[in-house]
């Protein structure tokens, strides 16, 4: 079988319907396929927040911030390992391209609150009603629908298919039934199939230090596929040895955990001893190998009422009950309690506690230098949860331009062909910052949609 459109979009995550919209915006006829029977991807999973220098929001908020600030740390949280121009359209876009996202794709944001992410100069990251990807995929894909993008889910892409001159005219793909189907793109077509943080095979083809103790935060689809197609025309890769592990998972399932994320607002870490171990402000990376240093592989995350008040907890009471139900978290009126729960050394953990609220009143934590975030742990009922490292994020992928056109390895571009998301590489150097993925994605989803367009 065969269907022609002028533009073929691989993947329907965030970045693929941002490229498909904005293609079709163009006038030209778009379609999208999918291989899972829903769209979403890692986007769908993720929370959803995404950084922008001088935004509606910073401006409500009175937040100074600059273009120039947010590269800086957008290049050092990637130890200066990222490109510099590719960073620079992210930066110069982000605010703009998030505006359109409010007013044309009608995605709802927290209007006066900012997420300050690890690495960040400034609370810089737009937060979307509820906390998560949900919110964007599902206005995204009401957008799809409107404008009558056709939508094909259940439908894998194999190969691409090249013209004699090596130019990308389509794909090949198949269906459940085992249907082939070509889908031309006469225009162009752009692969927007997210990472490969789900093929471990292929983060050990590149990286030498994750193994089968990490568990994975992506969907099932998170498996590389774009890579693999586009190689087999020539296409280059770049930084694919950097593979971003989150520390606070869920030791069941490998979902990342966003009740964990009271670490930002104060929850402090600690070992089955009872003890902290590690900076609870440092990189991904370095606590997640602390975590899997400890004896038996578990970080136990702490906090108490009043950073569970001055948390985001109640966005994700849902996940609250489920991690309750499985004894991944517990809470307790005292430490003894919540201690005994997940058989910690209650007397140490006492200690550590009473130790670090010194620290908070000094303002300065000797032991770790925790950089932000320092809040006292006093007031009952008391929370303790059970966490573990996932691989989470490949930052490698294909090599593209500024014009999120695919480059081949003799440094050409590949007629035809653009990538935008995290099926690309160079963006985020060595280590991603929070809330830069889903940047990348709007910025760069754009502008290969609108290149495809031409
Ligand atoms: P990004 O954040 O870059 O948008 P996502 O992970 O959100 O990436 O989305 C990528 C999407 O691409 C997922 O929905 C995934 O199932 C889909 N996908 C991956 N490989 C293929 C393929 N071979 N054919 C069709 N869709 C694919």
């Amino acid at each position: 079988e065969e269907k022609e459109y002028d533009v073929v979009v691989v993947g329907a995550g965030g970045a693929g319907m941002i490229a498909a919209i904005e293609a079709k915006s163009q006038g030209v006829n778009v379609a999208i396929i999918e291989k899972n029977p829903f769209v979403g991807g890692n986007t769908l999973v993720s929370g959803g927040e995404f950084n922008a220098p001088n935004s509606w929001v910073q401006e409500l908020m009175g937040v100074e911030d600059s273009v120039e600030q947010y590269i800086e740390d957008t290049l050092s949280g990637g130890d200066y390992e990222g490109n510099e121009e590719l960073v620079r359209i992210m930066a110069e876009n982000i605010s703009a391209d998030g505006e359109w996202l409010r007013d044309y794709v009608e995605v709802e944001f927290i209007e006066d609150y900012l997420m300050h992410f690890g690495g960040h100069s400034v609370p810089r990251a737009i937060y979307p009603i509820g906390g998560s990807g949900i919110e964007l995929i599902q206005k995204l894909e009401r957008k799809v629908h409107e404008m009558e993008i056709p939508l094909y889910t259940k439908t894998k892409a194999n190969d691409l298919i090249v013209d004699e001159n090596n130019r990308v005219i389509g794909v090949s793909a198949e269906n459940p039934e085992g249907n082939m189907i070509n889908f031309y793109g006469t225009n162009g077509v752009v692969l927007t199939t997210g990472g490969f943080g789900a093929n471990l095979e292929m983060v050990q083809k590149y990286n030498d230090v994750i193994d089968d103790r990490y568990k994975s935060t992506n969907q099932k689809g998170a498996t590389g596929d774009g890579v693999y197609m586009a190689q087999e025309v020539g296409a280059d890769v770049t930084d694919m040895a950097f593979v971003q592990t989150y520390p606070t998972c869920n030791p069941l399932t490998g979902h990342l955990s966003y009740v964990a994320d009271t670490r930002f607002d104060g929850a402090i870490l600690v070992n089955k001893g009872g003890e902290r171990f590690v900076e609870e402000m440092d990189r991904r990376d370095v606590i997640s190998e602390a975590i899997l240093a400890q004896e038996d592989t578990f970080g136990y995350l702490m906090w108490d009422e009043t950073i569970r008040n001055n948390s985001n907890m109640d966005s994700y009471l849902t996940e609250f009950e489920n991690l309750e139900k499985y004894g991944l978290v517990v809470k307790a009126d005292t430490i003894e309690e919540a201690a005994a729960f997940f058989e910690i050394d209650a007397e140490t953990l006492k200690s550590t506690i009473e130790r670090y609220n010194g620290f908070v009143e000094k303002g300065e934590d000797e032991d770790f230098q925790r950089r932000g975030n320092l809040a006292a742990l006093k007031e009952g009922p008391y929370y303790i949860q059970q966490v573990t490292p996932a691989i989470h994020h490949t930052m490698g992928g294909l090599r593209i331009n500024g014009d999120a056109q695919v480059i081949s390895t003799e440094g050409e571009w590949i007629e035809g062909l653009y990538a935008a998301g995290e099926v690309t590489g160079g963006v985020h150097g060595k280590n991603r910052l929070g809330g830069n993925a889903i940047s990348d994605l709007i910025v760069f989803g754009r502008i290969a949609g609108r290149n495809a367009a031409q």
